[in-house]
């Protein structure tokens, strides 16, 4: 029993006529189809047949797995499941989902339509198993698993990691998965842990005793001035924040050293060999090509008294209270810890700020600062 008249010129000709528990649409384009229920209201949320949906082109479908039901329209699909609710589905995260099984995949049915807010113009959709991105330069990618987990935690796409750029293949006996991303990897044996091994050009870019800079002689084409010292562009911005930052608190910060060349760390290297002696001068200086400072992403601070400068004791200065405290909230880690020699074969440097990125940083923070080798799921580094 019809409970509106029939209604016409809708677009492109149309005309729908509403009953007790629905409507029908028909267009020259699509013929007629019925709307109901949940579908329905999330079809009429996106303006109906006026919305980037255009007019059904399908009745529902509700044989899918898990009590699902699927309709089509002219520009992408709504999926309704009980758990999930009713979503919609298009373009090129619609069609890489659709690679991957749908829903009878590991990604299950859409639980939010895109969000399109993301940096550099990147969309997501997310699944009841994990997300699919997509960014105009990259395409569409899923994540999920245990490789999604720790890009997740890591900071999603705005971690040092950035977006995927491909999806997880796993192959390999024992079984290992890996999923590249456009700044480094994420590679899952599934007898071991997660790891991540940032790429040599990404702010994430973990440099040890057992990972050199690549190539050892390398120098970040992007360094700016940092009053009189060097960083990259990006460390170089959010460091100018942590002085401004510790400025207003009444905490002046001063720079003592940023980034070093592989030569001048010849030099430096050399200089504590010749007074200390290869082993000790191994716990306080890298050698050339090892040195974190070649990064671009270090700077050591110091007081403008120059009190404790490079020495323990600046922790308790206000410029070291100051970083111990905050400099998570601009991107930045205390690489060397007094807990963490052990594994990073440094002994304890209040000073040496490591960029790392907001969310890395403050991940870490959370979770009390772990070393960046046990953070990445990366090997301890106490020697060369
Ligand atoms: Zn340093």
């Amino acid at each position: 029993m019809a409970i509106t008249p029939l209604r016409c010129n809708l677009r492109q000709g149309g005309c729908y006529r509403s009953y007790r528990n629905g409507s029908i649409y028909w267009s020259t384009a699509t013929g007629a189809h019925m709307t109901v229920g949940a579908i329905a209201g999330r079809w009429a949320s996106l303006n109906w047949e006026r919305g980037f949906l255009g007019y059904p082109t399908t009745d529902e479908n509700c044989t899918l797995v898990n009590s699902g039901c699927v309709q089509k329209f002219q520009g992408g699909r709504i999926y309704w499941q009980p758990n999930t609710g009713a979503n919609p589905i298009a373009g090129g995260i619609g069609f890489h989902w659709d690679q991957t099984a749908a829903e009878r995949g590991p990604l299950g049915y859409p639980i939010s339509g895109e969000n399109c807010a993301l940096v550099a113009g990147g969309c997501v959709q997310n699944f009841q198993g994990g997300y699919v991105y997509w960014q105009p330069s990259i395409g569409s990618h899923a994540v999920h698993g245990a490789l999604g987990a720790k890009w997740v935690q890591m900071g999603y796409e705005l971690s040092p990691l950035g977006y995927p750029v491909s999806d997880e293949s796993c192959g390999g006996t024992p079984l290992s998965c890996s999923q590249y991303f456009q700044g480094g990897t994420i590679t899952w044996p599934t007898f071991a842990g997660v790891s991540v091994t940032p790429s040599p050009s990404s702010t994430g870019v973990v440099v040890n005793k057992r990972r050199p800079n690549s190539p050892m002689n390398q120098t970040p084409p992007d360094l700016v001035w940092v009053g009189s010292q060097l960083m990259r562009s990006e460390a170089a911005w959010q460091f100018s924040q942590l002085v401004s930052g510790a400025s207003a608190a009444g905490v002046p910060v001063t720079t003592v050293s940023g980034f070093r060349s592989y030569d001048t760390q010849v030099g430096l290297y050399n200089s504590y060999v010749s007074q200390y002696g290869r082993a000790v001068a191994d716990t306080i200086s890298a050698r050339p090509g090892f040195s974190e400072h070649q990064t671009g992403l270090v700077m050591d601070v110091g007081n403008p008294n120059g009190a404790c400068s490079l020495q323990a004791c600046f922790e308790n200065t206000p410029a070291g209270e100051f970083v111990r405290n905050h400099a998570w909230q601009y991107g930045f880690i205390i690489r060397y810890t007094w807990a963490n020699d052990w594994a990073t074969g440094y002994t304890y440097e209040p000073w040496h700020l490591r960029y790392i990125g907001v969310r890395t940083a403050t991940d870490m923070h959370n979770r009390g600062y772990q070393t960046l080798e046990q953070h990445f799921g990366l090997a301890a580094a106490p020697t060369y």
